[in-house]
């Protein structure tokens, strides 16, 4: 009965947040983007963090 997609974490967006339409969504590495341009920034972040991490 409950209208699942709506709340559905794996809907928004990993890099804004924002929820995501199902049709829009842009699939990578198990995280859901609104498109590329959400994917690649997250991405980045995640590779300064990394960086970041391994300089320690
Ligand atoms: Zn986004």
């Amino acid at each position: 009965m409950a209208k699942k997609d709506d709340n559905d974490v794996s809907n928004k967006c990993n890099a804004c947040k924002k929820a995501l339409k199902r049709v829009k969504r842009y699939y990578r590495n198990n995280f859901y983007y609104c498109n590329k341009n959400c994917f690649e920034k997250k991405r980045e972040a995640d590779l300064a963090a990394a960086a970041e991490a391994a300089e320690k």
